[in-house]
């Protein structure tokens, strides 16, 4: 359910690098494209800061009596799109730089869609596997009223990320609500479905995915009824990904994974059988109607559709040469390294990246937002069918850019990223 930005351009995803080092890989991966695009000086110089950067320090009490100081962070990389948008994390090692990267990241998430935000994010240092609930609402509580008069519905509107849930988002709407005197469901995304959240916001990411596929198959002149799909990590995108190539495309999905291993079988998988079993075991592996494979050969396998959803740093210069799928759709952040883009490129590999391929939770997070401050819900079907023409028109997008630059998707994406967030900087001009 995570907003989960971490766009995660390539340079990231080869040698997980020190949180220290993200936002100067970051703005390096701006500058990469922004080369590509002959970006003037001016606008380089505004894009490659961070807007607004908020470091809170606060006090909580904890069950026993005693009180802990927690530090966190509230970033906005840049508003010219409109208010930002970005997850809250809570982790142990957050830290500002990271903050800061993840948000730049949103900005192009956002903007790659087309969406009218600009990118943030937030985050928390802390262990929340170590705090009761009760802690984990104080702890909350408090940040949100620290960061109070950073966020709101025209400002900036948090969503969940690493560790941080819907339940967690709808003590942070109460908190701004009660502090403004009148509830204020536009204030997050992600809430629960009584708090206002949106039908299909849980499968957004997965079918966003899928959708993204269909296109690039129109678009290579791929039927997907004939394909066989794998799927790398059995998750809440990968899961949702698997089921919709099956019920959507009649694809096979002959192989999927999670973090202990993966089951195979040529002929497909019976998915809900699958999921089944992984309900009564806690993983895929030992699935009786298939074989079992690790998570590096299910990568390997013969398939037309490869849609890793786990983990980043999967597809590397080893491995890149022996993928045989023509679409690789990255429902996960990060999974291919610089060098292996490389590789699928001159393979003629269909890649849809991170940055497009995942951004249906950050679309479906938009609808919510609209429907919150026009208390007016949309049905499932409305939000799928505009989900559909959200990733359909975007992808067509991303390809002009791809044609027209000569390079591949990834950067093509980013490209397609920085045109638009740079059309509102130059539009709107330096105040005063
Ligand atoms: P999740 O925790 O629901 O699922 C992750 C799955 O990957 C689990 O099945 C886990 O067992 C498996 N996994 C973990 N380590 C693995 C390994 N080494 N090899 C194979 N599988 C492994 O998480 P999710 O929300 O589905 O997120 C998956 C990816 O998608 C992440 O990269 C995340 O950043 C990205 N993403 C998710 C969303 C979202 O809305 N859920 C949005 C954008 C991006």
């Amino acid at each position: 359910m995570s907003e989960n930005n971490g766009v995660q351009m390539a340079v990231t995803a080869t040698a997980e690098p020190e949180h220290e080092d993200l936002f100067k890989i970051a703005v390096q991966q701006f500058h990469i494209a922004a080369d590509v695009i002959e970006l003037e000086d001016d606008v380089r110089g505004v894009l490659s800061h961070c807007e607004r950067e908020l470091t809170v320090h606060f006090p909580v009490e904890m069950d026993d009596g005693s009180v802990q100081v927690f530090s966190g962070h509230r970033v906005r990389h840049n508003s010219g799109p409109g208010p930002t948008k970005g997850g809250i994390r809570y982790h142990q090692s957050v830290t500002l730089s990271e903050v800061k990267a993840l948000a730049m990241w949103m900005t192009w998430k956002c903007a790659v869609v087309g969406l009218p935000f600009g990118g943030a994010k937030g985050g928390v240092q802390v262990n929340p596997k170590l705090l009761s609930r009760n802690e984990l609402q104080n702890l909350t509580r408090r940040y949100t009223a620290d960061i109070q008069p950073f966020i709101g519905p025209n400002k900036d509107i948090p969503a969940p990320d690493v560790n941080t849930n819907p339940q967690v988002m709808a003590w942070l709407m109460d908190t701004y609500s009660m502090n403004v005197g009148y509830s204020e469901p536009g204030v997050t995304t992600g809430k629960p479905l009584v708090l206002g959240g949106s039908q299909g916001r849980s499968e957004a990411t997965g079918r966003g995915t899928v959708f993204a596929v269909e296109e690039a198959a129109r678009y290579i002149d791929l039927d997907l009824s004939s394909t066989r799909t794998v799927v790398q990590g059995f998750g809440n995108a990968g899961a949702v990904a698997a089921r919709l190539m099956e019920e959507r495309n009649k694809s096979s999905v002959v192989a999927v994974s999670d973090s202990r291993g993966g089951v195979y079988n040529a002929d497909g998988l019976n998915l809900d059988q699958v999921t089944k079993h992984k309900d009564r075991t806690g993983s895929v592996v030992g699935y009786l109607e298939a074989d079992d494979v690790t998570n590096e050969e299910l990568l390997e396998l013969q398939c037309d559709v490869l849609i890793p959803a786990a983990l980043e740093g999967q597809i590397t210069a080893r491995n890149a040469d022996r993928i045989p799928a023509r679409i690789i759709a990255e429902a996960a952040n990060g999974p291919t390294t610089p060098e292996a883009d490389g590789i699928l490129y001159d393979k003629g590999v269909m890649l849809l990246p991170d940055i497009f391929a995942n951004a249906g939770g950050v679309t479906v997070s938009y609808f919510e937002w609209v429907q919150a401050l026009q208390a007016f819900p949309w049905t499932l079907e409305q939000v799928n069918d505009r989900l559909r023409q959200v990733m359909q028109q975007s992808f067509q997008e991303v390809v002009k850019k791809s044609n027209e630059h000569s390079v591949h998707m990834r950067t093509a994406a980013l490209v397609r990223a920085i045109e638009r967030v740079s059309e509102f900087t130059r539009v709107r001009g330096i105040y005063p």
